[in-house]
């Protein structure tokens, strides 16, 4: 490393818990693949034409948002030097942003190829190959979280075996994904809900027997009740965004005694919008206000186009203070997936980097 680079290098202070592995390839690296693979690209071709089609200009509807994956997955299908690649650039793209710590997560099975070229096995194998080569290149910890995507049960129970196949492999914990209306029959209650979501039910319980972490995403459009069942009947030791909680007092009080992480992404939320912008206060602003346990994160770059400073310039405008950060940064740490010694390590060097001595 030079001088120059060794100036530039950000101390590495952020904990990253949120955010999907494919929806954060670069877009020259997506340009790329599909070029190599005689893929479709909108427009002339070019990659600012591509770029402005995978941009939201104007606040969208989530489904809108899932749709921009249609361009992502094909790049990435049946190709394991391309996952490894992309789980790679992740990593430095990581360090850019500061982080000292990262899970990013994906669904091995959406990457198999129509013809099934390659196994869910192999996927996970060549992210982890990617995310180990990162971390030893660019000195960010990184692990996998594998995701299920509501809608697809058919892959559910795969996936978690994966995750228990490769718990002291980099794998780290177990996810669900994807449209939240899937699980709520329309005008439904919990109880429907309960009854419609079985399959869901049955392997977040499997995990949890497992000793699999589990996080959820939920609430995010759904109603509260979404992030009730994701905690008594899913045993969701997280919450993937968890805003609409606000609407059940009772238990948003209950989430906050008993310190349940909600990972939000504000920036995505408005711009998927699901947090409008004409709404006075953000849910964050509102966890913040009530010492609710919760971070930052980041969800899907290459869709909503943004950076943790672009993050942290949105929160600063909320009136988030660097305390408020910092807190973030160390709420994540705690909520982390790691076995309980590598979190204790990662505590510590995120106290270094903040400058507060070790007492730990
Ligand atoms: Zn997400």
């Amino acid at each position: 490393m030079n001088i120059t680079e060794r100036v530039s290098t950000p101390v590495k202070c952020r904990v990253h818990l949120h955010v999907h592995l494919e929806g954060s390839m670069r877009s020259s690296t997506l340009w790329d693949l599909r070029r190599q693979k005689n893929l479709p690209l909108p427009g002339n071709g070019a990659l600012k034409d591509l770029e402005e089609t995978l941009k939201i200009n104007s606040p969208g509807d989530l489904a809108f948002c899932l749709e921009k994956f249609q361009w992502l997955l094909p790049a990435l299908e049946g190709d394991l030097a391309a996952i490894e690649r992309v789980a790679f650039e992740f990593v430095e793209d990581e360090a850019g942003g500061a982080v000292l710590y990262t899970e990013p997560r994906f669904s091995p099975r959406l990457l198999v190829g129509a013809g099934g070229q390659v196994t869910a096995r192999q996927v996970t194998e060549a992210a982890l190959r990617g995310l180990a080569r990162g971390q030893q290149q660019f000195g960010v910890t990184a692990r996998l979280l594998l995701c299920c995507i509501r809608g697809m049960p058919e892959n559910y129970m795969d996936t978690l075996d994966i995750c228990t196949e490769y718990r002291d492999k980099g794998v780290v914990g177990m996810d669900i994904a994807g449209d939240e209306a899937m699980a709520v029959p329309k005008d439904g209650d919990a109880a429907s809900c309960i009854q419609s979501s079985a399959a869901e039910l049955a392997v977040f319980q499997e995990a949890a027997r497992r000793g699999i972490h589990r996080t959820v995403h939920a609430g995010e459009m759904g109603p509260a009740f979404m992030v009730q069942i994701a905690l008594d009947k899913m045993h969701a030791e997280r919450i993937g965004h968890g805003y609409h909680v606000l609407e059940d007092e009772e238990l948003y009080r209950r989430c906050i005694k008993e310190r349940v992480h909600f990972e939000c992404c504000p920036s995505s939320s408005y711009h998927a919008g699901l947090v409008p912008l004409t709404q006075t206060k953000h849910p964050i602003q509102r966890f913040c206000e009530d010492g609710a346990n919760f971070s930052a994160n980041l969800d899907d770059t290459i869709i909503f186009q943004y950076s943790f400073e672009d993050e942290h310039t949105l929160l600063r405008r909320m009136g988030f203070t660097e305390a408020n950060f910092a807190s973030m940064n160390f709420n994540a740490a705690k909520a982390c997936f790691l076995p309980e010694d590598e979190k204790k390590e990662l505590l510590k060097t995120l106290l270094k980097a903040h400058g507060v001595p070790d007492v730990m």
